[in-house]
């Protein structure tokens, strides 16, 4: 199942994506809440994979596939390569830093420019969503506590985030976690650690793997995290990025007006974002 949110920013609705036509799900059950923490608590992701409505057609804005979640958990050098091409030894155990959910937008929303800081990049990722509450997770249970799995850009603005001392502001901005298009249901992925992933800047390809290289597997992942710290349902985890961002190539390449980037991945969908500059 691909669990999609439909409409205008800040007033998207839950709906099912097949095959390029939509099912509106407030049409058939208005009282359904907006796919989150309740969604998922009240066993809606299981109430409507039930649903044989075909959908129709629909012109419209896609949200981020989940709304407001307690928080984005995301993965540091979880690819050698991409450890290798920054600089840094391959960590022992998993680097985890966050951003705050203001940074989320459409799959096809604008990557903004902030004012504060230059040298913006690209990081397309393996984004898992969290479908129930879980505290020390152990590994043989983890896929049970999986909504699905999307598309995450981990957009940065690397001159905060190395010229701060830490990460959190560089990786926070506004619209800084492109995400979509769809949120699909692990059933749909045979291995979610056998998939190509690509980022694509105007046309050309910057960022070519697997997910099958991250170096902390999806398992170690939510028991690492769950350990002392509780996952919430519509929780967001992105798994880190293969090599290939801008500001590590020779000459290094940072993203500007103007620029579409494209974040794909395999089974999944792809993200398509226009970079503009804010007055
Ligand atoms: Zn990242």
């Amino acid at each position: 199942m691909r669990l999609i949110r439909f409409g205008r920013p800040g007033g998207e609705k839950p709906g099912l994506w097949r095959a390029g036509r939509i099912v509106d799900l407030t049409a058939i059950f208005p009282d359904i809440p907006d796919v989150g923490e309740d969604f998922f608590r009240q066993g809606w992701l299981q109430k409507v994979a039930a649903l044989e409505a075909p959908g129709i057609p629909m012109n419209v804005r896609l949200g981020a596939p989940v709304g407001r979640c307690s928080k984005i958990i995301c993965l540091g050098l979880n690819y050698y390569d991409h450890s290798q091409e920054s600089g840094f030894q391959a960590p022992e155990r998993p680097l985890l830093f966050s951003k705050t959910p203001n940074a989320l937008c459409g799959p096809e929303d604008p990557i903004l420019l902030p004012v504060s800081s230059g040298q913006v990049d690209w990081e397309v990722e393996l984004a898992i969503v969290i479908g129930a509450e879980g505290k020390r997770i152990q590994e043989a249970e983890a896929f049970d506590y999986i909504a699905g799995f999307s598309v995450m850009n981990d957009v940065s603005g690397r001159e905060a985030q190395f010229g701060d001392g830490q990460w959190f502001r560089g990786k926070s901005f506004d619209s800084f976690a492109p995400m979509g298009p769809v949120l699909v249901t692990p059933d749909e992925i045979a291995d979610p650690h056998a998939l190509k992933l690509e980022a694509i800047v105007d046309g050309v390809s910057m960022q070519t793997g697997t997910t099958a290289d991250m170096i902390f597997k999806i398992p170690e992942i939510l028991a690492y995290v769950s350990q002392d710290m509780t996952l919430m349902p519509g929780d967001v985890i992105s798994t880190g990025t293969p090599s290939g961002v801008g500001i590590f190539r020779d000459p290094p390449i940072t993203l500007e007006a103007g620029n579409v980037v494209v974040c794909r991945i395999e089974n999944i969908g792809e993200l398509r974002n226009e970079v503009v500059s804010q007055d």
